[in-house]
């Protein structure tokens, strides 16, 4: 079968196999060697051993950093781990740590399932973005395409886009499609009937589509429902088994009765 191969690629491939006929000593002294990240495949991803083609060591590295350039994910974002979280001061928070490791640990039984998401709720600091991304960079490191939205930042892009529908539907997609979503602090403020309509357009497609979301929200499932009953329906079937409600801070001190 001829293979449909750009010049690139084919020109890449011949230094590959020149530079696998080579010896090593040759190798070493080859100026081709420092020109690659990987000089085991030439950054190809792929070796070639007798006939068979096998992923080199490199590829899972190099698709988590196409995960991550496609997440949002950024920053000091990036860094929040279940080993950097710190859970020692309230049983309730250690709920919560385990909660969400278990759902990281479990996530392939759990995705494909009727209750494939969870949600952490409760006050600024009591840990839940934290949580949210400590599940989203596990799942990252394991292959899985993870989106992040700020219901605040990405939603004025999301915003500025509804004008024209062809800009909204581009804009719009990569939430709806996302293998995993993280819906970033739901209703923090006042929401206007369009936010309202942004988000129920990717809530309702991703319930039909059985499309996992990582959400958390200062607001109690009781406040969700009220300002929205058919979002607040959705998100309490989907989070059923891992609804979340942190009601102490990070200090330690009760924020609600
Ligand atoms: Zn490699």
């Amino acid at each position: 079968m001829e293979l449909n191969l750009s010049p690139q690629f084919k020109e890449r491939i011949n230094q590959f196999i020149q530079s696998q006929s080579k010896n090593s000593s040759d190798e070493n002294k080859s100026y081709l060697s420092h020109r690659y990240k990987c000089s085991k495949c030439k950054d190809l991803t792929f070796i070639i051993e007798g006939k068979e083609v096998i992923p080199c060591k490199c590829k899972e590295e190099k698709d988590t950093e196409n995960i991550y350039a496609s997440s949002g994910i950024s920053g000091e974002l990036v860094n929040k781990s279940f080993d950097n979280f710190n859970y020692a001061y309230d049983l309730q928070i250690m709920d919560a740590f385990n909660t969400a490791k278990n759902y990281a640990k479990y996530f392939n039984s759990i995705k494909n399932t009727k209750n494939n998401s969870i949600i952490f709720m409760g006050s600024e600091g009591c840990g839940k973005t934290h949580l949210s991304l400590a599940i989203a960079n596990n799942l990252i490191n394991r292959g899985i395409y993870v989106v992040y939205m700020s219901c605040v930042d990405d939603m004025k892009i999301l915003k500025r886009s509804i004008k024209k529908r062809e800009d909204y539907i581009n804009a719009i997609d990569r939430y709806k499609e996302a293998q995993v979503l993280i819906l970033d602090d739901l209703f923090r403020f006042n929401v206007s009937d369009i936010e309202l309509e942004i988000i129920s357009d990717i809530i309702n497609y991703r319930y039909i589509n059985s499309k996992p979301m990582i959400i958390n929200s200062e607001k109690s499932m009781k406040d969700i429902c009220d300002i929205d009953e058919s979002v607040g329906n959705i998100i309490s079937q989907i989070c059923k088994k891992r609804n979340v409600e942190i009601k102490v801070n990070r200090l330690g001190s009760k924020v609600y009765g």
